[in-house]
């Protein structure tokens, strides 16, 4: 897509300026109007004028509190959290998340539900999701908020539309998913996005925990498959058609195991979670296919724990070829941090030290230059608060939403 310069009217000018002194209000509060004149360079008559906007669109309100400083009482203003909620759910081989956090970041809800990907067909999916978001929206809706917005995130390939072109997760191929949830939630008011789980798992690393604000970094979704969601130089990655990241079937051996994209040896087939269910516990399948992780990883954990030294070969395996793919995102974007997200969390101290040293190997800058491999604090609902920070962040950057009726 080409871009070049934007003819800029005057509502533009005026809602980036409004986002200017957002971004600014919710990296510094408290803070004063004259703190946003000094910091951004607007003069104080438009700072007032901004403030009284976004004050009057519920995105910034006055805490009561004044601090004393040189001249005039400054009145100190945060980031409203009470007007909006924006929802994200997280579709999962074996689960749903659903979280909903209010416009200063603050988490209003978060739901964990039982869930068989490979065994729901996409319109018994589509509508499993749109129930479980309109019981979301309706929590907000009875707390007097405004929803934002929905991003539901996908293991797989989601176009710019919202079609999941492929999810080898989930056995899907060219489901219009974004269209059977509008339809489910019978066109709802508020925006419907569809989205990699990756790249909104990232999104929310970049936004929450002790990465926040990290120019360059990487969430790896440790599910049945394995995504990498990268920012770079500040900027989540989305590429031509949305399709970055799938570094779960870059090939590590051909000679390797099938992966359930048709090739043999993808880091997805040595790596994910199945395969290190099906390395630990050879017995975990004489069932049939597992469809709830949660319990296997437990034993896993368990078994670790105890020292069982089959347990243990395994997950340092599995963690070096975990380190080989973190490597191949080192050479090539140079990462300040890689986060393991999803169920490599609990597992994450017998996963890192051989991944880490991998990555050392592999990767021809020193020190793997300087790339940080470590577990990551958002767990398993990574996908679900990126979701609910996807619209946040369009605000931030200048979206304004509608004013609210009251
Ligand atoms: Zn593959």
């Amino acid at each position: 897509m080409r871009s070049g310069p934007q003819p800029a009217d005057l509502t533009d000018v005026r809602a980036t300026n409004l986002a200017v002194v957002l971004r600014y209000v919710r990296a510094n509060a408290p803070c004063s109007r004259a703190d946003i004149a000094g910091a951004t360079g607007l003069n104080k008559a438009t700072v007032s004028s901004l403030v009284a906007d976004l004050i009057d669109r519920r995105l910034v309100r006055e805490t009561g509190l004044t601090e004393h400083r040189i001249g005039r009482p400054a009145t100190m203003l945060v980031v409203d959290g009470d007007a909006y909620a924006a929802i994200g759910i997280e579709i999962s081989a074996d689960h749903l998340t659903a979280v909903a956090l209010d416009l200063a970041g603050g988490e209003l809800l978060s739901w964990r539900r039982a869930f068989t990907g490979l065994a729901a067909t996409p319109g018994k999916a589509a509508s499993t999701v749109a129930a479980l978001a309109g019981r979301a929206v309706n929590r907000a809706t009875r707390q007097g908020r405004q929803v934002l917005g929905l991003t539901v995130g996908v293991p797989g390939l989601v176009d710019q539309q919202g079609r999941v072109s492929l999810s080898p997760e989930l056995g899907w191929r060219d489901v219009d998913l974004h269209a059977d949830l509008v339809r489910a939630l019978r066109g709802p008011a508020y925006e419907v996005v569809v989205d990699n789980d990756a790249q909104l798992a990232a999104l929310a690393e970049h936004r929450h925990g002790p990465y926040a604000g990290t120019a360059n970094l990487v969430h790896l979704t440790g599910g049945a498959g394995i995504g990498a969601g990268l920012v770079v130089d500040g900027r989540l990655l989305h590429g031509a058609r949305g399709f970055t990241g799938e570094i779960g079937h870059i090939q590590l051996d051909p000679q390797g195991p099938p992966c359930r994209c048709g090739a043999n040896g993808c880091l997805e087939a040595l790596a994910a979670v199945p395969a290190l269910i099906r390395r630990v516990l050879p017995d975990a399948e004489t069932d049939g296919p597992v469809t709830d992780f949660a319990p296997e990883i437990d034993r896993v954990r368990a078994a670790a724990r105890a020292g069982d030294p089959a347990a243990l070969d395994a997950l340092d395996e599995v963690g070096r070829h975990l380190g080989t793919g973190v490597s191949i995102l080192a050479n090539l974007i140079n990462p300040e941090v890689v986060l393991l997200g999803g169920y490599y969390v609990p597992l994450a101290q017998w996963l890192l030290p051989a991944a880490r040293q991998q990555l050392a190997d592999r990767t021809v800058a020193p020190a793997a230059g300087g790339t940080e491999l470590a577990a990551s604090d958002l767990a398993g609902g990574a996908a679900a608060i990126g979701g609910a920070a996807r619209a946040i962040a369009a605000i931030d950057n200048g979206r304004m939403p509608a004013r609210p009726t009251d």
